[in-house]
């Protein structure tokens, strides 16, 4: 049966007249990561700074390794909380070896060795223990800190964005490894980061934060396919909402008809969330649709076409498929999935992977 590692209720913290966290309740199982994303000033480091103790709440509870650390009348030091940090910079000790700096915190004995062979072999590091931090890679140094914080075997490593200091090659290549790593020890970890892309590759669970609250705690796919708010599905990647009417039992767009999702009824404020992918454009002389720019992926083209109501959507298509900015273009959603339906500004769920 999986175990709780990490448990906030209710959690709180104001600074001055600024509500930086309000009313967060999370729950970590062991061996999970979980990824703090959101906007800048969102909340996401003052999160993670109450659970690590470096902040008091305001009100509220932190549960750690089945103990609480923080509540109405108690307040545990971090060093007491039996976490492990990864900051940014690393934080190595220069004058000491790797090897020294993964030992730091382990008690000595025998096990201590031990320990340390264990944590290094996870973390590619066996034939790095003599050098010092100076003589590493910025990916090095960061498999060193991530080393360093797991020997102590903590109920929980917290990352703040840990990658920000890499260049965009080496970021991927070391959130990868970074991933590997945690998962190859069973570590339960909390990771903030604005970047949706990291949170997509590294969480097993993503919360999607906004002025201070959770918009949304969910899967990965979940989170991109299935966003619970307008706010979830724009900052996971471009989203158009498309106006929509029930009639005859069926969903009409300005891009067709789409199927009823189940119990939807009502006829309230309707929109078809269409991303990138899901709408497909052909030339065609007398299409509804115009192209009105162009931007060059790489491998993909990203369109912006205009149709006659005045909206615009975006299409994603192959860089084969290149068109000219002012083309006349047949749209259509390829339906390869259901479309999202969101009623008065939220999801409407019903139907989807079991929901409903
Ligand atoms: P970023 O991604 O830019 O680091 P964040 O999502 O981590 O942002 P926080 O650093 O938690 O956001 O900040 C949340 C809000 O609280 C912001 O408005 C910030 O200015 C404010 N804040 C954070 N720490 C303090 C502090 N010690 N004193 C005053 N205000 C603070």
């Amino acid at each position: 049966m999986s175990q709780v590692a990490v448990r906030c209720l209710g959690l709180t913290k104001a600074f001055g007249g600024i509500r930086a966290v309000e009313q967060l309740d999370l729950t970590v199982e062991q061996g999970q990561v979980l990824a703090l994303l959101g906007p800048s000033g969102c909340g996401k480091t003052t999160a993670l700074r109450l659970i690590a103790g470096f902040e008091t709440p305001d009100a509220g509870m932190v549960e750690i390794g089945g103990r609480i650390v923080a509540g109405p009348r108690t307040f545990l030091a971090p060093e007491k909380r039996q976490v492990g940090m990864v900051f940014q910079e690393y934080a190595l000790f220069p004058h000491l070896t790797v090897l020294d700096n993964i030992a730091y915190g382990l008690p000595r004995g025998a096990d201590r060795v031990n320990r340390v062979k264990e944590v290094m072999s996870l973390a590619s590091l066996d034939d790095l223990g003599n050098r010092m931090p100076h003589q590493l890679s910025g990916g090095q140094q960061q498999r060193v800190a991530l080393a360093r914080a797991l020997a102590p075997e903590p109920h929980v490593l917290l990352l703040d964005e840990p990658f920000s200091n890499l260049d965009a090659v080496l970021r991927t290549q070391v959130r990868q490894e970074t991933r590997d790593i945690l998962k190859g020890s069973g570590a339960t970890a909390i990771f903030v980061t604005h970047s949706r892309e990291e949170a997509m590759v590294m969480g097993d669970t993503i919360a999607v934060m906004n002025k201070g609250r959770w918009e949304q705690v969910d899967t990965p796919q979940r989170i991109f396919h299935a966003p619970a708010t307008r706010f979830v599905a724009s900052f996971m990647g471009i989203a158009d909402f498309l106006p929509a009417h029930l009639s005859n039992g069926t969903l009409n767009t300005e891009l067709g008809s789409t199927p009823l999702p189940k119990g939807l009824s009502k006829e309230n404020q309707i929109e078809v969330m269409v991303r990138p992918d899901d709408v497909t454009i052909r030339p065609f002389e007398s299409g509804q649709g115009v192209i009105i720019e162009r931007t060059f992926q790489g491998a993909f083209y990203l369109y912006q076409v205009a149709l006659p109501s005045g909206s615009v959507v975006h299409c994603l298509e192959p860089h084969m498929k290149e068109h000219a900015v002012g083309t006349r273009v047949d749209v259509s959603l390829n339906g390869e999935h259901p479309p999202l339906c969101f009623v008065d500004g939220h999801a409407y769920l019903n139907g989807i992977d079991g929901e409903g």
